[in-house]
Formats: structure tokens, C-alpha cells, sequence
């Protein structure tokens, strides 16, 4: 499912016997709907209730769905296959939005300068990976701005963690390649905040991505509001790109301090040793395996400090 509007469906045959490429479907009336059936054994069962779904969207796109072609070019989804992962932000408007369904990769984008790479941040999208079981790729765009000397600067610190980083340039080109590569066959989504370089970058993975989105708005990451926008481009190479502005404002849900550790790579090493108290903040309560693992050097004092700024979010004392 490549884009999903309201009433109207863009949907890509991965089987090109299909007969199209790209299909504009209609979805079939009941995948709208949630059926209750009858309960008595004795009668055959029917439906006795048909509502509409509040809390989740019927479908999303990066859903995997089976279609049937009408004519050419035009067809209904018939049925929409079990998601593997569901990204989704809550209480939008009352209810879970789902952004895109089937993510596999989170690609986070910040500049080596102009602006700094805010660090704190990166946390953030880390742990909001982490949280959605995806995996992360870190990309330090305006590599041609600093100094070979000063790379990988702050970057390294979570290359040392595990984390794939790649320095690229959309001015010069570098390291564009490579993240091409680390695209391919994967449904990923670009996020990160503004000014770093993410147009730019989707337009030097595929020129053609520009053009090609103009007449359905264009890939802009400026318009904050326009959360109606969901599509995912098919790349050149293999795989697809989502572009769901409202990936940016995404908020880790509330959760217990352990939760959001398991979100902390580091963190959730540390917290396999066990701590004392079963209730323990991870602030000053001795037998803390958490601190014990910052003194040793196992944890930054900063992630430490990062860690505990979005605990008092995410997880308040109680
Ligand atoms: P977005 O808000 O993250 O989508 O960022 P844009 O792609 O709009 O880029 C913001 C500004 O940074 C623009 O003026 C770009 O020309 C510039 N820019 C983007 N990539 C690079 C880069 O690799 N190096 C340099 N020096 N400037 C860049």
C-alpha cells in the first residue's frame, strides 16, 4: 500500500503478473469494519453487529494486502495481511494514527554542524526505535563541513553502542551511496528535525523522487500540519521510503523506568544484572545496577543524564 487517502488506495503489485504496476483501489466494505457474530450454536452464525473501528485505522500504508485488478490500472483490496510492526502515534485527535505499518528501519537524520547535532534528541529516536522494535540507522549529514579531525566527533559515541552511523553530504554527494545501500528491500522512514538535510538527501538518493511527488504535494518535511500526507516511494534500487511528516513530533508513550531502559541499549545490558529493590529509580538506591554500570564506565554520564530527563517524562515517580 503506497498511499492511502480517504476513500482511494495506491497499492503496488510486487507480482507483476498482476497485470499493473501500480493499482488504484477501492477496499472491499467489510475490511472497514469490525463484525460481532452470534453466539448460539444452535442457529448459524451471522453477523450481529457491523461498526467501524475507532481506535486503529483499517489501513495503512506499508500495509501488505491482496488485490484483486477490476481493469487495468484499477482494482479492491481484498484483504489486508497480519502487520508485522505498526507505527502508530497516540491520542491523534482522540484516537491511535497509525503512520505506516510494516516499518523495518528509522532513519535519523542530523548534521555534523549547522545545526549541531543535538544529542538529546538522538536519545529520543533511539529510544523510540528501541520501543517499536526497529532497527536504527544514524545519518550524520553536512559531513563537508567539519574537519576530517573532528569526525566522528560526538557520532562515535553510538557507533561504540552498536548503532550503524553514516556520515553523508547531499552537497558533495559522499556517503550518499552507502546509505543507498543500507536501504535496499526495506520499507524505512526518515526523521529528524529540520534543517539537517533530509530533502536535500531523498532528492540525491532519487532525483526522480522530486518530480514524481510534486503532484501529490511533494516531499516536504516543512509542513508540519499536513498529517494527511502518508505515502511510501518505491526507491529505484529495491525498497520503499516513508514520508510521514508526523513521524516527527512522536512522543514515547508513558511507561515504567525498567521499560524505558530497555530502550537504552546500555541501559538494558546493565539492568540484566538486577537491581536490590525490585522498585528501584535507578537514581541513588544502593545495589543499583544502573549506576554501578555509569561508574564503571559502561554508561555515559551522559546517556545516564539523558536517560533520566526522559524518565521523568515517560516515567514519573509514583
Ligand atoms: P530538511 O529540513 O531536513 O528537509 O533540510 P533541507 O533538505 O531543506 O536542507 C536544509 C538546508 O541545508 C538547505 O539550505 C540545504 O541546501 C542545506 N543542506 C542540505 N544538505 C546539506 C549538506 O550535506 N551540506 C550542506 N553544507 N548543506 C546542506
Amino acid at each position: 500500500m503506497l498511499r492511502a487517502t480517504a476513500g482511494e488506495y495506491t497499492v503496488q503489485a510486487l507480482d507483476q503478473s498482476a497485470g499493473c504496476g501500480t493499482c488504484r483501489c477501492t477496499l472491499r466494505g467489510n475490511l472497514k469494519k469490525v463484525f460481532t457474530y452470534s453466539e448460539s450454536t444452535e442457529t448459524p452464525r451471522r453477523v450481529t453487529r457491523a461498526r467501524r473501528p475507532f481506535m486503529q485505522d483499517a489501513v495503512a500504508v506499508g500495509d501488505r494486502v491482496r488485490f484483486a485488478v477490476l481493469r487495468p490500472g484499477f482494482g479492491v483490496v481484498e484483504e489486508i495481511l497480519p502487520r508485522s510492526s505498526r507505527f502508530a502515534r497516540s491520542a491523534f485527535r482522540g484516537r491511535d494514527q497509525t503512520l505506516v505499518s510494516n516499518l523495518d528501519q528509522l532513519v535519523i537524520v542530523f548534521a555534523c554542524a549547522a545545526p549541531h547535532p543535538d544529542l538529546w534528541r538522538i536519545d529520543r529516536w533511539l529510544a523510540i526505535a528501541e520501543y517499536c522494535e526497529l532497527s536504527a540507522v544514524i545519518v550524520a549529514n553536512k559531513r563537508e563541513l567539519i574537519a576530517d579531525s573532528e569526525w566522528p566527533g560526538p557520532f562515535a559515541e553510538y557507533s561504540r553502542m552498536g548503532y550503524r552511523v553514516v556520515a553523508t553530504s547531499a552537497v558533495t554527494g559522499s556517503g550518499v551511496a552507502t546509505l543507498k545501500r543500507m536501504l535496499t528491500d526495506k520499507v524505512s522512514a526518515f526523521t529528524g528535525p529540520s534543517g539537517v538535510g533530509k530533502t536535500s538527501l531523498l532528492n540525491r538518493l532519487q532525483p526522480a523522487l522530486r518530480g514524481e511527488t510534486a503532484a501529490v504535494g511533494g516531499i516536504t518535511h516543512k509542513g508540519r500540519h499536513t498529517t494527511t500526507i502518508r505515502e511510501l516511494y518505491p526507491l529505484s534500487g529495491g525498497g520503499w521510503l516513508a514520508d510521514t511528516p508526523g513521524l516527527r513530533q512522536l512522543n514515547l508513550p508513558p511507561m515504567g523506568r525498567d521499560a524505558l531502559g530497555e530502550c537504552f541499549v546500555e541501559i538494558a545490558a546493565a539492568l540484566e544484572a538486577g537491581c536490590r529493590f525490585g522498585d528501584c529509580t535507578h537514581e541513588s538506591e544502593p545495589g543499583c545496577c544502573v549506576t554501578a554500570a555509569v561508574e564503571r564506565g559502561e554508561i555515559s554520564q551522559r546517556r545516564y543524564r539523558s536517560y533520566l530527563q526522559i524518565a521523568t517524562e515517560v516515567a514519573p515517580r509514583a
